[in-house]
């Protein structure tokens, strides 16, 4: 008789990147290894960027040995690294353990460094202008291919800022992942660690307003970007169609309690697209959502996906929409578009590469 038996994956090797301090605590313990070596194996990885046991030399020889039997130091495979011709910004697609790919993008200014993160494999909530909601969703990330992120673009920077942003504006709406996203902010939150701080943190939303709140209870300060993209709820039915089941009505009450609650002004981040959200009243009544909850305007002239159809509107219409916002809302940036040339841009990632 031939016994049928399920086939089952032989569990994986935990990633050190999907671990809080805590988690590795655990871990060690049950090896009967002391906390203590769970902040030294932080240090290491986090702080001076050793991913090596060989190489911990704080850590006694015979479990830098056995430590790559049961915990996994290594980054995802980088399948396609693209910069730009200024060398400030690079788009990296990380190949995953299951053979899934994710882009982040890494951009530099004169100030600062930002990196900018996804938190899914594709999205479900296909907002009309966007690429990744064109592959609809194919997963959630962990909070360890999260965390893998910072580190394949901090490596490939040589780790040589020592303070950074990270954005979650990547591929995916970062609170339908919301247990992943918290964690992985924890974890490059860690003192012992990364120690990244709380305001050098921005997640985006579409507009998922329960997580909002939830988010809000976390307390972790992080910064909240509301991509609003349009005024009315008709247009936004439209570009975001996600507000169909949270409208303005309850999105803009929710950044508001956001920004009480944390202390930190919401960024309303607004696509500007040629002939569709640039008209003056737009701006009107832009200006008068951001009047009413603490908060800051980013305007992005749209950047252009083939097969949407959807244009970026000429300077000269950006220029005006942007005059017309200044003396009425308190405070509005123009977004300097970076990484268009290789389909880095907000909206850009999801497979597209230059011909
Ligand atoms: S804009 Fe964000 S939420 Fe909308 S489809 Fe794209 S990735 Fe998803």
């Amino acid at each position: 008789m031939v016994l049928a038996v399920p086939i089952r994956s032989a569990p994986r090797t935990p990633s050190i990147f999907g671990l809080s301090r805590e988690a590795l605590v655990g871990l060690l313990s049950e090896r009967g290894i002391p906390p203590y070596r769970a902040k030294q194996l932080f240090s290491w990885v986090y702080r001076r960027h050793v991913r090596s046991p060989e190489a911990m030399t704080s850590l006694p020889s015979a479990l830098r040995a056995e430590l790559p039997s049961w915990l996994d130091f290594s980054l995802p495979r980088v399948a396609s690294l693209l910069g730009t011709s200024d060398g400030d910004t690079h788009k990296f697609v990380l190949q995953l353990s299951d053979g899934a790919s994710v882009e982040c993008v890494s951009m530099r200014t004169e100030r600062r460094l930002t990196l900018c993160l996804s938190s899914q494999v594709g999205c479900a909530l296909k907002c009309s202008f966007c690429a990744t909601g064109l592959m609809g969703l194919r997963r959630n990330l962990t909070a360890g291919e999260i965390v893998a992120q910072v580190m394949a673009m901090g490596d490939h920077h040589a780790w040589r800022d020592d303070r950074f942003n990270i954005v979650f504006m990547g591929m995916g709406e970062p609170l339908a992942n919301l247990g992943a996203v918290l964690e992985a902010i924890r974890i490059l939150h860690d003192p012992e660690g990364m120690n990244l701080g709380a305001r050098r943190v921005t997640v985006s939303t579409s507009g998922l307003v329960p997580q909002i709140a939830e988010l809000a209870a976390a307390g972790l300060p992080v910064g909240l970007a509301v991509s609003l993209h349009a005024t009315t709820d008709a247009l936004r039915n439209e570009l975001v169609p996600v507000n169909r089941r949270w409208p303005l009505a309850e999105l803009l009450p929710a950044a508001r309690a956001y920004g009480r609650a944390t202390g930190r002004r919401v960024t309303l981040e607004y696509t500007l697209i040629g002939g569709v959200n640039d008209t003056p009243e737009d701006a009107d009544r832009l200006a008068r959502m951001a009047r009413e909850l603490p908060s800051k305007i980013n305007l992005i002239p749209y950047n252009p996906v083939p097969g949407l159809p959807y244009a970026r509107p000429d300077a000269e219409a950006v220029d005006a929409f942007a005059r017309r916002l200044y003396p009425q809302a308190p405070a509005v940036t123009v977004r300097n578009t970076m990484g268009g040339e290789i389909w880095a841009a907000c909206g850009q990632l999801g497979g597209l590469s230059p011909a």
